[in-house]
């Protein structure tokens, strides 16, 4: 388990970690009904540069859009978001790369199975920034359970209650020697991880499933094909077949918590060996992630 550092935002004001709680008769804990995003934030000699973070909150706005959480836009402005998370690093006083979980819960105690007018809170906690896949040689497997459809619950929306079906996938990957799933949808297309999303290389170009393919829109998936075509290398969002999947000459996967992982095999099939576009987009990435000068970098001062 990461380690968590002791100051949590919680509600307006920072209090120490264990004293951020929700009750349990909070429709968070009921109904899994809190959004959040999680983002990296880079320590440079005492200075706190969060990875993409307007793309974040805007994230968090249109899972609460989709759900029909109305507060979160009004209470928590962009400028009001950004200095509580200012505030938050600055009191914690991280000196190595960490994570930072922002999520909006409802936490209005019995309403009954509906998300409009409820009291809500924001919750933030900072811990270290593990990556939660090896960042070499993963081995997957294709997941016999599918990816929630957007007519079910989208996986645009990055809702706590959506994950369960990521818990199935990833525990039964795991139970079968596997460090992570790739689920398809309904029509036996290829959607993404439990908490990445994918790319395959076939040919000298770069593929992804596309943004209506029920997958979560990764902040790291669009900075990969920002990066990819500044790079000229030519890149696909486009519906990709399982089989697309074991004839490709690379395969890697990409989010916060993933950063960039290589593939080694799927469903026991081998691929590369050699991945030259795998490495010439991971010191890209690395560098947009952890680079001062990175555009993408926001200090919160
Ligand atoms: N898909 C899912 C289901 C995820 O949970 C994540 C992690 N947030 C991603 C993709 C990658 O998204 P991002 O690059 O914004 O971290």
């Amino acid at each position: 388990m990461a380690h968590i550092y002791p100051y949590t935002y919680f509600g307006n004001q920072l209090v120490s970690h264990a004293d951020a709680k929700l009750s349990v008769a909070s429709s968070a804990v009921l109904y899994g009904l809190s959004v959040y995003t999680v983002f990296h934030v880079t320590v440079h000699n005492g200075r706190y540069l969060a990875f993409r973070l307007e793309d974040h909150y805007r994230r968090l706005v249109h899972s609460c859009n989709i759900i029909g959480i109305d507060t979160f836009s009004e209470d928590w402005p962009y400028e009001a978001f950004r200095s509580a998370m200012t505030k938050l690093l600055h009191k914690n006083i991280p000196t190595g790369n960490v994570f930072v979980r922002a999520s909006f819960h409802i936490d209005t105690e019995l309403p009954g199975t509906r998300s409009r007018g409820l009291a809500a809170v924001l919750s933030a906690f900072v811990y270290d920034a593990d990556p939660i896949l090896p960042t070499d040689n993963i081995k997957l497997g294709v997941s016999s359970w599918r990816r929630t459809p957007d007519i079910s619950i989208p996986a645009r929306a990055k809702v706590n209650g959506g994950y369960v079906n990521s818990v199935l996938a990833r525990q039964a990957a795991l139970d079968q020697g596997y460090d992570d799933a790739i689920f398809l949808d309904e029509n036996g297309h290829v959607t993404e991880l439990s908490a990445a999303n994918i790319f395959i290389v076939r040919d000298g170009t770069l593929i992804t499933p596309g943004q209506s393919a029920d997958i979560l829109e990764g902040i790291n998936r669009r900075t990969i094909i920002e990066l990819a075509t500044q790079e000229g290398i030519s890149t696909q969002e486009r519906p990709l077949d399982r089989t697309e999947l074991y004839i490709a000459n690379e395969i890697f996967v990409t989010g916060t918590s993933a950063f960039i992982a290589q593939v080694e095999s799927v469903d026991g099939r081998p691929i590369g060996p050699a991945h030259p576009i795998t490495d010439r987009l991971r010191p890209l990435y690395q560098s947009a992630l952890t680079n001062p000068d990175s555009v993408y970098l926001d200090e919160l001062l």
